[in-house]
């Protein structure tokens, strides 16, 4: 039983610990950081992936986890995976993670190294310091401020390749229930709604990209001989594009509804533009709340085109182009079925006869957590011990398709989305970072939780 007062003194005590402990977890997150584990071998030699899964495996070995090891999934990449036994009638928590980190991007935006944890105005820059290499630091700073006083059973899986969305731990999960099944699923590869503001994300966007390639000719001929007739693959594909955004910018795609409203709490605008860096004099684009855009709403983003690079381009019509187009998908539609509206709306909208392929990448489901169970009455305690504050509830853009697996083949779970990143990191873009009080703070809330709920479910 946890009266008041022992809850305050367990609270200030694990409070105490997790900051004596911080040195070291902003050297292991410098450690994680300086290896460029992004999953993707055409970019990055495999071995940082491995390194990485290494260094996890042993570091969480050393916090207390047994038969911790590198397992192969479908995709190719290894996942950490690791077990603590419960006290008898204790209940057991799942650990998630992702050791696996996006592409610096253009190297030139960022104010220091990539992969070179770097501090500036107190918080922590370098790739993958906040996703997901700083909620990897969380656990460990919460199950090494417990020590052998971990009141539940734990299993442990930290990914490798959460950013490539090629699914490998997702088609692993069904095959493996019995050495990942848990009463909570702990999935940390979120944060705060804002720094300080503690929160469980309940939504996630679902995911649908596509390839589009639009070809209209045999090959590139001369722009002085043949431009003006000559059809131009690029100038059909910016048409095409194009046809994806309303005046506004908003996101019009045929077929899909375009005009949700968001239930929960709003996201202020001006935090808003404070959080994604949008330049003075720069609108917001499409319309309805923030929130609404941003969890209600399908939104599309042109991730990438191939076509001729500035640098070393000729005077010619280009024959070929091609983009990848990303749709976020809010819960309520399928995945598959805003992937089908995408592709028929892109080969609608291409001009000029021109020949469209739409080539289908990965689709991740919108998610949607039930929040009523002990699990999020324990973490609730646990983020007002830990921040002075009760629990907010947040949607999120991001899509992690891994909840859809984990919820359909731990249907009596409870999953929480929780850790270590804020807004303000930035994560996926250049100059992402952490803030360090939040790693102690979010550490001190996983190890007030797994308290909580152990004394709620154990009786
Ligand atoms: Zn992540």
């Amino acid at each position: 039983m946890t009266d008041m007062t022992g809850q305050t003194g367990l609270a200030a005590d694990l409070a105490g610990r997790v900051a004596a402990l911080m040195p070291r977890a902003t050297a292991d997150l410098a450690e994680l950081v300086a290896m460029p584990s992004v999953a993707d071998p055409r970019q990055y030699p495999p071995e940082h992936c491995r390194r990485t899964a290494e260094w996890v495996a042993q570091a969480f070995t050393d916090a207390g986890l047994q038969d911790v090891r590198l397992v192969l999934t479908p995709d190719g990449s290894h996942a950490v995976v690791g077990h603590r036994p419960p006290p008898p009638g204790a209940p057991t928590v799942l650990l998630y993670s992702h050791y696996d980190v996006q592409p610096p991007l253009d190297d030139s935006a960022w104010q220091s190294p990539p992969f070179e944890l770097t501090e500036r105005d107190g918080r922590l820059y370098g790739r993958g310091s906040a996703d997901c290499k700083g909620n990897i630091v969380m656990h460990l700073t919460a199950l090494r401020a417990l020590g052998d006083d971990i009141p539940v059973g734990l299993k442990l899986v930290v990914e490798g390749s959460e950013e490539q969305g090629t699914g490998g731990l997702e088609a692993y999960v069904p095959e493996h229930a019995d050495e990942l099944r848990a009463d909570v699923l702990l999935i940390c590869d979120t944060g705060n709604a804002a720094v300080g503001v503690p929160t469980a994300t309940t939504v996630l966007r679902g995911l649908a990209n596509v390839v589009v390639t639009v070809s209209t000719l045999a090959g590139d001929v001369h722009s002085g001989m043949f431009g003006g007739p000559a059809p131009d693959a690029l100038a059909a594909l910016i048409r095409t594009l194009d046809s994806l955004r309303d005046a506004t910018g908003g996101t019009r795609i045929d077929g899909l509804d375009g005009s949700g409203v968001w239930q929960g709490a709003d996201y202020d605008e001006q935090q808003f533009r404070t959080d994604a860096a949008v330049l003075d004099g720069v609108a917001l684009l499409g319309s309805g709340t923030v929130a609404d855009r941003l969890w209600a709403r399908p939104a599309v983003t042109v991730l990438g085109i191939d076509c001729p690079p500035v640098v070393g381009s000729a005077a010619a019509v280009p024959a070929v182009a091609k983009a990848r187009v990303s749709l976020r998908v809010p819960p309520g539609t399928p995945a598959d079925a805003a992937a089908d509206a995408l592709t028929a709306h892109l080969k609608a909208a291409a001009p000029w006869g021109v020949q469209v392929q739409v080539e289908r990448e990965g689709t991740g489901s919108p998610f949607r957590a039930a929040t009523g169970g002990p699990a999020y009455a324990a973490l609730d305690r646990a983020m007002r011990d830990a921040y002075g504050k009760p629990i907010s509830f947040l949607g999120q853009g991001g899509s992690i398709p891994l909840c859809n697996v984990l919820t359909t083949t731990f249907p009596d779970a409870e999953l929480i989305l929780m850790g270590v990143e804020e807004p303000r990191c930035l994560i996926h873009a250049p100059n992402e970072s952490v803030d360090p009080a939040e790693i102690e703070r979010m550490a001190l809330v996983e190890a007030l939780f797994l308290h909580n709920y152990a004394n709620s479910a154990g009786g």
